[in-house]
């Protein structure tokens, strides 16, 4: 019984362990975290919240509650503990989208403005896409780069008063530099907007203290677990404090039914594995392979969006460099070949989504499996040359 799935299991199995992965929103779980995923606590109903710490006021909506309670409670402590904060958390979201979509209604009517990323320029689809709830539910309005791939903050500036958005949010899918929360906190807290920090990409570089942190700044920050957090697939939501009603009605009952206490007792192992320093020194080490990487490239004669990195990505543009291939052409060329990789927009894209001229290029994955510098410097190498077999070709 069931003999097909455990195959297909086992195929991919393989598959991971003998390919490149190198796509920037992908890692591998510990054997802990694969355990505490897939244990009986998917057998449990938990609809509500574990029961209130200082009241005492029963949270759930089912009997049998009484260890799921003490799990939610513990992993909701560990991610206050990573992130060295008193904001409120909330561990339930499904996913990184389920996390946007209940934080957006927590505090938002639909046709409210947001302030956001365009996907093409880095942005995530629930950050305003038309294809997505976002762009459906909300008025969108988007802040630039500049030419070079930067975030534009006088854009946002500009904006935040023409547009009046009552809710700013800064964070990407693929963005390679650092990003500026004071500044963009400031222009909210100008303009009467909440500032929402989507960190899904970056967070585990945030708590390791490689990333400036949105903490202290942000009135609400989203996050997936399953990035630079290597933890298995989900989200996170904290806030400020006062915002913890809004919060916690906007995931359940607003956008959710019962959490999934197994994907809990797997996002509260990631967090005790990220409290520890090995962690610190993965997430050194992530930063120093991108680097190494990207630089590399830049030594072969390729372009890179904003000429650089600052954390875990990178984005190779092939307009100028490789004006006959697509992003499309490069990531199935790399696909033969054992290396998995993503196609994405370069600043300023002449081709469609599903074309691309670029490529996006991420190292947390690899270095989970033990890449040191050398090792991502030899993979650049291995890229470059069969693209420009390609070109030549
Ligand atoms: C990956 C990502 C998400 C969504 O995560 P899912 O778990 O795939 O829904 C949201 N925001 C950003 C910025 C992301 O990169």
């Amino acid at each position: 019984m069931g003999s097909y799935v455990f195959e297909l299991i086992e195929q991919e199995a393989r598959r991971q362990e003998n390919n490149i992965e190198l796509i920037a929103s992908e890692n591998f779980v510990s054997a802990q975290v694969q355990r505490a995923i897939g244990c009986c606590l998917t057998n449990k109903y938990a609809e509500g919240y574990p029961t209130d710490r200082k009241t005492g006021k029963k949270g759930r909506y089912y009997g049998g509650c009484e260890i799921v309670d003490k799990l939610e409670q513990y992993c909701c402590d560990k991610w206050q503990e990573v992130f060295n904060t008193d904001y409120h958390v909330n561990v339930q979201p499904h996913s990184g989208s389920s996390a946007n979509l209940a934080a957006y209604m927590s505090v938002l009517k639909p046709g409210d403005t947001i302030l956001a990323m365009d996907l093409s320029n880095g942005g995530h689809l629930t950050h305003g896409s038309a294809v997505n709830f976002s762009g459906k539910l909300f008025r969108m309005t988007f802040y630039d780069v500049t030419p070079e791939g930067f975030i534009d903050y006088d854009d946002i500036e500009r904006k935040a008063k023409t547009e009046k958005p009552q809710l700013i949010l800064a964070g990407a899918s693929a963005y390679s530099r650092i990003i500026d929360f004071e500044r963009i906190a400031a222009i909210a807290k100008a303009n009467g907007a909440y500032f929402m920090v989507d960190m899904a990409h970056i967070a585990g570089l945030i708590a390791a203290g490689e990333h400036p942190t949105p903490f202290g700044y942000a009135d609400i920050i989203t996050t997936t677990t399953h990035k630079t957090l290597r933890g298995p697939r989900g989200g996170l939501i904290f806030c400020k404090p006062e915002l913890a009603k809004k919060i916690d009605g906007g995931v359940f009952p607003g956008t959710q039914g019962g959490p999934l206490e197994h994907a809990i007792a797997g996002k509260a192992v990631t967090a005790e594995e990220a409290c520890e320093p090995a962690f610190r020194e993965y997430c050194k080490q992530v930063r120093k392979n991108t680097k190494a990487m990207c630089d590399r490239f830049i030594e072969n004669g390729f372009e890179i969006v904003t000429g650089g990195t600052d954390n875990h990505l990178f984005l190779v543009d092939l307009t100028r460099t490789h004006p006959n291939l697509s992003g499309k052409d490069v990531q199935d060329a790399l696909d033969k070949e054992g290396i998995t990789l993503n196609k994405n927009c370069v600043p300023g894209e002449k081709r469609s989504p599903a074309e691309t001229s670029g490529v996006r290029i991420g190292c947390a994955a690899m270095t989970t499996r033990g890449w040191k510098e050398a090792d991502a410097v030899a993979c650049a190498d291995r890229i470059a040359g069969i693209i420009n077999r390609m070109t030549k070709a």
